[in-house]
C-alpha cells in the first residue's frame, strides 16, 4: 500500500501567498486524513494532486484560528461537489472540546446543510496543557439540539496509564493523540499501521508437500493445516516474518510535550512533523507564545529516535527556500542546519506548499 503526506499549508498565523495556514493529508489507498484545516486549505486542496472528496477523517490538533479556520468552508465545499453521490459513510472528525460547537454554529448561522453525514469526536484536554488560567469553559456554549446529518460523536478522556487518547483502531491502523503544551490545549498524532502478515515462502510450501489451493489462504490466514498424508503445517512454517507497520507522527503548536505520551507513541517514527516558528536566537519568544525553534524540535526527535524529521508551520518572515536570497535575514535554510546540529548532522527536511514526501513500505525479513 503506498502510502505519502503532502504539506498543504506550512506558515504560522495567516496564509500568506508563499506559505498556506497549517494543513497536512496523508493519503493511503485512495483516501486521505487530513491533520489541522487552516484558512485556505481547500484552495491548497485544489492546487495540489489530491482531490477533497476523498477524505474520510480530519483531526484537528487545537484550536487556534490558522488551524481550523478553514473547515466549515472545506466541508461545504465537498458537500456541494459530492451532492448526487453522497457518501453514506460519515466523515469522522477529532479535535479539542468547543469543535463540534463551532461546527454547528457555522453551519447553523450560515444556513448551510451538509449532504453527508458527519461525526465530531471531541478529546478532553488537561489544565496542565496550557498556562494556569488559559484553559476556558465552553460549556456555557453547549448547542441544545443536533443538526442534520451530524451523528453524535465520543467524549474522549486522557487513558491516563498510558497518557494517551485512542482515537480509531480498526484493522489497518492505531491511531493515538498526546498531550502538547502550547498557549492552548494543543494534541499531537501517532498513526500507526498495524502489522501484516509476511508472505508465503514458496520454497518452503514446496518443501512441505502444500498442494496450491485453499490450504494457501489457510495459512496465510494464520491457521494450521493438515496434509492428506497427516502432516501439520503451521503458518510460522511457511510464512515469512510478519511485515511492521509505518508510523506517522504530526504534532500540533507547541513548546513541549505533556507526561510520557508523546515519546512513547512518537517512539522510532518513521516521519516526525514538528513545528519551528522561530529560529534558535529567538527561542525566549517562541517558548513564550507556546512554540517551538528547530533545536527544541530536534532534541524531541532525538530522544524519539525518529527515522525523519520534517520541521513546519514557519513564522511568514521565512520565505520558501527559493525565494530567499543567499544571506539574506531570515534565511529559511539557518532554521535546517540548526535542527540538523542538534541530530549529529542527521537530515532534516523543511517542509514547503505542496511537498510530497513518501512513506515506502517495510521490507519483510525472509526466513530461508
Ligand atoms: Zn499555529
Ligand atoms: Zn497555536
Amino acid at each position: 500500500m503506498s502510502m505519502d503526506v503532502t504539506f498543504l499549508g506550512t506558515g504560522s498565523a495567516y496564509p500568506s501567498p508563499t506559505r498556506g495556514a497549517s494543513a497536512i493529508a496523508l493519503r493511503f489507498e485512495g483516501a486521505c486524513w487530513l491533520f489541522d484545516c487552516g484558512e485556505g486549505t481547500q484552495t491548497q486542496f485544489m492546487k495540489s494532486q489530491l482531490k477533497a472528496g476523498r477524505i474520510t477523517k480530519i483531526f484537528i490538533t487545537h484550536l487556534h484560528g490558522d488551524h481550523f479556520f478553514g473547515l466549515p468552508g472545506l466541508l461545504c465545499t465537498i458537500s456541494l461537489q459530492n451532492s448526487s453521490s453522497a457518501s453514506k459513510t460519515p466523515m469522522e472528525i477529532y479535535g479539542p472540546v468547543g469543535l463540534r460547537n463551532f461546527i454547528w454554529k457555522t453551519m447553523e448561522l450560515s444556513h448551510s446543510e451538509l449532504t453527508f453525514p458527519y461525526i465530531v469526536h471531541e478529546l478532553v484536554p488537561t489544565e496542565d496543557q496550557c498556562p494556569p488560567g488559559e484553559l476556558k469553559d465552553f460549556s456555557s456554549l453547549d448547542k441544545m439540539d443536533s443538526i442534520p446529518k451530524e451523528i453524535q460523536g465520543r467524549t474522549i478522556l486522557l487513558d491516563s496509564a498510558e497518557e494517551s487518547y485512542v482515537l480509531v483502531n480498526d484493522e489497518q491502523f492505531l491511531v493515538k493523540a498526546f498531550r502538547l503544551f502550547h498557549r492552548i490545549p494543543s494534541f499531537g498524532f501517532s498513526v500507526a499501521e498495524k502489522e501484516r502478515p509476511g508472505r508465503l515462502n514458496a520454497q518452503k510450501l514446496k518443501d512441505l508437500g502444500v498442494p496450491p489451493g485453499p490450504a494457501y489462504g489457510k495459512l496465510k490466514n494464520g491457521v494450521t493445516v493438515v496434509l492428506e498424508n497427516g502432516v501439520k503445517v503451521s503458518p510460522q512454517d511457511v510464512l515469512e516474518k510478519p511485515i511492521p507497520g509505518r508510523k506517522i507522527c504530526i504534532l500540533g503548536d507547541c513548546s513541549g510535550v505533556v507526561g510520557d505520551g508523546g515519546v512513547k507513541l512518537c517512539f522510532e517514527a518513521d516521519l516526525l512533523v514538528h513545528e519551528a516558528t522561530l529560529d534558535n536566537a529567538h527561542m525566549d519568544k517562541a517558548k513564550e507564545y507556546g512554540h517551538s525553534t528547530p533545536q527544541m524540535a530536534a532534541e524531541f526527535a532525538k530522544m524519539c529516535k525518529v527515522k525523519k524529521l520534517v520541521l513546519t508551520h514557519f513564522s511568514q518572515r521565512y520565505k520558501p527556500h527559493l525565494l530567499s536570497g543567499e544571506g539574506e535575514a531570515d534565511d529559511i535554510r539557518e532554521l535546517k542546519k540548526q535542527a540538523e546540529s542538534v541530530l549529529d548532522f542527521q537530515e532534516v527536511t523543511l517542509a514547503e506548499d505542496f511537498m510530497v514526501i513518501d512513506i515506502p513500505k517495510k521490507k519483510t525479513i525472509s526466513i530461508t
